[in-house]
């Protein structure tokens, strides 16, 4: 009796082994037949693959794989916490806190702007863009809020620096500058 018993136990261990493989082979064609039909709608994927380049913005310039914490003052690139200097309230990459560090800086413009006239403030900056894109030379701005009693920006004090014995050649080049903007 025992035998017969023990032949029965193996004979339905057989039998559940292979049912589970029935139904292992009927999820993958199953799951097959789901992949192959997933691609004709391929919205998602897309989707997925348009918010890349707002991402890499805030990646490091220097280090791809580096989340950004801060922008130099005067390349205006991209820097990770490695990168990432500070001094005097500025942020810097580490090659330009150098170049901040080892020149005198002048004020070239010091403009007010409000929050019904920000293009005042404005110019000042695509001067400052312009002079690092086009000559690589370095400036920077120091911004100044004025906020009232509800937290709100009334005045923005915008200072462009540059190096001082540069001064001259950029106060000339300045003028021209906002006699052709206007
Ligand atoms: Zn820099
Ligand atoms: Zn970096």
């Amino acid at each position: 009796m025992s035998i017969d018993n023990n032949l029965i136990v193996i004979l339905l261990l057989f039998v559940i082994c292979a049912l589970a493989l029935i139904i292992v082979i009927l999820i993958f064609f199953l799951l097959k037949v789901l992949s192959k039909e997933s691609p004709k709608i391929d919205g998602p994927p897309q989707a997925s693959e348009s918010p890349r380049p707002s991402v890499n913005r805030s990646f490091c310039s220097f280090h791809s794989e580096e989340h950004a914490v801060s922008t130099c003052a005067i390349c205006h690139q991209s820097i990770c916490q490695s990168c990432y200097r500070e001094t005097d309230g500025l942020h810097f990459c580490s090659e330009h806190l150098r170049t901040y560090t080892e020149n005198q800086w002048a004020l070239l413009s010091q403009v007010r702007s409000s929050v019904e006239q920000p293009e005042d403030g404005l110019e000042v900056y695509l001067f400052k863009t312009q002079l690092w894109d086009k000559d690589l030379t370095p400036s920077y701005l120091v911004t100044h809020y004025q906020i009232d009693v509800q937290g709100d920006y009334v005045e923005t004090l915008t200072s462009l620096y540059v190096k001082e014995s540069e001064l001259e050649s950029l106060q000339e080049q300045f003028h021209a500058y906002k006699k052709a903007s206007q």
